[in-house]
């Protein structure tokens, strides 16, 4: 195969959802795959729905997700070699300039239209196979508002010509105007590049991902602790496998396996749950240290946190979930629990009083035998036979020892178990803890 050029063309006329990033990520990825270039392209021409914040947007996002571009182009910087071209065509009577008659405000009295040869245009798309289309029915189309306005159809094809593009990657929905584009590239002599349009990727209630339906801009998922490798993860696998069992892979792995052989034909549901799911699986995959620092999770005390990022990792999806865990649930680790009198007694049965003290003192004794550095499953194994002969004796059960153990511990209704918080907290905290809530009960 010659040097493949592959392109990401996307409008700024709205915040890119997910579905647009995927034709990125599989253009980028077959670029590099193939040892060829990936340009990322503004089309920008219509100028009226071009926000320079959706374009800055556009970039940031292909930053976060490192696809690096070989060549960064603006449409709307080439409308010299536009003029000149359809220029061109209108000289050499390809096209014409059309009097028309305004339907609305802000239509055209004149318009540059395509002289229609009629007939049938095919291609061999490179997922989807032979695709034929009766051009007549398309009627002499619309391919300049002026000289200097032309539309989509023109611009993609001069640009993709002059940009030496090989491979035209893109969504689905692209496909109805693959045979205007290339009686474009006929007239004005050019080579047609290979098409490969993607299969549509639809939500869970079967509706096609839109920019105006509000799905999130991917800046939104970044904001929300998601990890760029697990949405790029995500993204490759819309519509493309690697063949075998393998589902999470690094930027390199999807580079090394990637290839338009193997994108399906039929349409792909973008699942936020499996998003997640993707991305728990990446987010456990970083050293403490490294989940701390990308999470941007912090805390006075740096030595739990440390401690808790296994139960981080256990329990959330995105970051977001983290920190608010860590603000919520786990901030009993950072700060002293005030206690509340009622509460330690709250499982107390009325014919056994002074359980929960007697737990709490019982409990000093095994807590104290614990090495400094303990994981939960040796806390539970030691504590539980404490717990259980306590058992044995009433008819409170364990939560009568442990209920009082993880108020104690925690003060909060919601709290880890109590084996995982003295973990983290270590002997001498826990201890700590134990002596103010025994005194407040031998008050
Ligand atoms: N600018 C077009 C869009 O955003 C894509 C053009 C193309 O890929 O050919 O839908």
């Amino acid at each position: 195969m010659s040097h493949v050029v592959t392109r990401f063309a996307p409008s700024p006329t709205g915040y890119l959802h997910a579905g647009n990033y995927r034709t990125a990520v599989f253009a980028y990825l077959f670029a590099r795959h193939t040892g060829g270039s990936f340009i990322v392209r503004i089309e920008d021409t219509d100028a009226a729905r071009s926000k320079l914040e959706y374009e800055a947007n556009i970039h940031e996002t292909l930053a976060w997700l490192h696809l690096p571009a070989d060549a960064t182009y603006r449409q709307s910087e080439h409308r010299k070699r536009h003029r000149e071209l359809l220029e061109k065509l209108v000289a050499n009577g390809t096209a014409y300039v059309s009097k028309e008659i305004p339907q609305g405000p802000g239509d055209r009295e004149e318009v540059i239209r395509f002289k229609n040869p009629g007939g049938t245009v095919s291609f061999s798309d490179v997922i989807r196979g032979e695709i034929a289309t009766d051009v007549g029915d398309l009627g002499d189309f619309i391919i300049a508002r002026s000289y200097d306005e032309p539309v989509f159809h023109f611009a993609v094809v001069v640009d993709d010509a002059d940009e030496h593009v090989t491979h035209v990657i893109r969504g689905g929905d692209h496909i109805s105007n693959t045979a205007r584009q290339m009686l474009i590239q006929r007239a004005l002599g050019f080579h047609v590049p290979l098409y490969a349009h993607l299969p549509l990727i639809f939500d869970t209630n079967r509706k096609k991902l839109s920019k105006r339906m509000g799905a999130k801009a991917l800046t939104d998922y970044r904001d929300l602790g998601i990890l760029p490798e697990a949405l790029l993860n995500y993204l490759a696998f819309l519509g493309w496998n690697p063949g075998d069992d393998r589902e999470y892979l690094s930027q390199n792995e999807l580079i090394e396996s990637f290839d338009l052989s193997r994108v399906q034909k039929g349409s792909a549901i973008f699942d936020e749950v499996k998003l997640l799911s993707v991305n728990q699986h990446w987010m456990r995959a970083l050293p403490v240290d490294t989940f701390i620092a990308r999470g941007n999770l912090s805390t006075h005390d740096t030595e739990k946190l440390q401690k808790a990022v296994p139960l981080l990792q256990e329990r959330t999806h995105t970051f977001q979930e983290a920190r608010d865990m860590l603000s919520d649930e786990l901030s009993c680790l950072f700060e002293k629990p005030i206690l509340d009198h009622g509460q330690l007694l709250a499982k107390e049965l009325s014919g056994r009083p002074g359980i929960a003290l007697m737990a709490l003192q019982g409990l000093l004794e095994p807590i104290k035998s614990l090495p400094e550095d303990v994981s939960a499953e040796t806390v539970k194994d030691t504590l539980l036979p404490f717990a259980d002969a306590e058992e044995a004796k009433g008819k409170g059960g364990r939560g009568a020892v442990l209920w009082p153990l993880r108020y104690t511990l925690s003060g909060q209704e919601r709290s880890p178990d109590p084996f995982t918080l003295i973990s983290i907290l270590g002997k001498e905290e826990t201890i700590s803890r134990i002596q103010v809530a025994v005194a407040i009960l031998e008050e």
